[in-house]
């Protein structure tokens, strides 16, 4: 199928950008590398009066290491940060969790801001940036507002930015060197997304139990879901596998009800939730370096 009419704008500035989004709101798309967008409109399950295209604001193309976070801005590609050797030293494991997104092709065009607005719950980036507490910038002509993952994420395919608003970078906070962490995911085929997929993030103490926990879920619900429960769960044990079957059951109750489609069942996507959790949660802690 072919998409149906739209009119089309590449600004080459952030403000032109701005400008074109403030006068068309909700009849216009942003376009980043199009491996969501494209398939949308020749499916003609979106059909935008405008498209703005913002492959051509080079101020949107950095990767920059900041107090607190990486930043990554709007056009970066995530074969960009995947062979980055700034976010290959300082953040390995959204180096990890990038190279599970979809194949080569598809991450030679696609960009990280894309796929954090995109919102779909089966994403993995959605995941990460949940699990990290991490945040995104919105801008407008009328200024800028920072959003929290868990704030910005509002249900499928669905965030909290305002119609006149477009992302301009993405906030992955640091992980401490002392933490040990894990990204997994389990799809029929590699490149597919993932049924289910999880990341997590352990901290120890000085005496080696568990000091903090952030453990996040793709492909569970219809948002990216931290699970706290399962963290509480993990916190101040020494990671036993009394321990990590316990998280495992509790894991399981995460995986909403509607989460039924031809791939999988409910229960058996709750059976990978609980197995998952096992696995990712032993391998991170398995990376963790002793405090000293
Ligand atoms: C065969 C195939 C396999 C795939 N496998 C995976 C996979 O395994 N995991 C995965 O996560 N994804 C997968 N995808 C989807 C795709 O990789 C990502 O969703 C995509 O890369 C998103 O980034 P993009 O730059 O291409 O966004 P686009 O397609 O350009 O845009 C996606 C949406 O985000 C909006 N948008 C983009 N940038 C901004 C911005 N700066 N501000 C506001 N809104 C914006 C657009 O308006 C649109 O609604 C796959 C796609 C294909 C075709």
């Amino acid at each position: 199928m072919k998409p149906p009419r739209f009119g089309y704008c590449a600004p080459g500035m952030l403000d032109e950008a701005l400008a074109l989004l403030e006068q068309h709101g909700e009849d216009a798309k942003i376009l980043a590398g199009g491996q969501s967008l494209i398939p949308l409109l020749n499916m003609r399950l979106a059909g935008p009066a405008y498209i703005i295209d913002i492959n051509h604001i080079s101020e949107l193309n950095y990767i920059e290491a900041e107090e607190g976070y990486l930043a990554v801005g709007a056009t970066v590609r995530h074969r960009q940060v995947e062979r980055s050797s700034l976010v290959k030293e300082k953040h390995p494991l959204l180096v990890e969790v990038v190279q599970h997104i979809g194949h080569m092709q598809i991450r030679n065009r696609g960009t990280i801001v894309g796929s954090i607005a995109h919102a779909d719950p089966a994403a993995e980036l959605p995941a990460l940036l949940t699990c990290l507490v991490g945040e995104v910038v919105a801008q407008s002509i009328h200024g800028e507002r920072v959003i929290k993952a868990g704030e910005f994420f509002t249900g499928y395919l669905s965030t909290s930015l305002n119609p006149e608003e477009m992302l301009t970078e993405v906030r992955f906070p640091w992980i401490t060197p002392q933490s040990g962490w894990a990204f997994m995911e389990l799809a029929r085929r590699s490149g597919d997304y993932a049924l289910v997929g999880a990341v997590a993030v352990l901290t120890p103490t000085l005496d080696d139990h568990c000091m903090s926990a952030h453990v996040a879920y793709l492909g569970i619900s219809g948002n990216p879901v931290r699970a706290r429960e399962v963290e509480d769960s993990i916190i101040g044990t020494t990671l036993d596998e009394q321990t990590l079957e316990h998280a495992a059951e509790i894991a399981r109750t995460f995986v909403s009800d509607d989460m039924e489609d031809v791939h999988a069942t409910v229960d058996y996507r709750r059976a990978l939730t609980a197995e998952i959790t096992k696995r990712v949660v032993r391998a991170a802690w398995a990376r963790r370096k002793a405090m000293k």
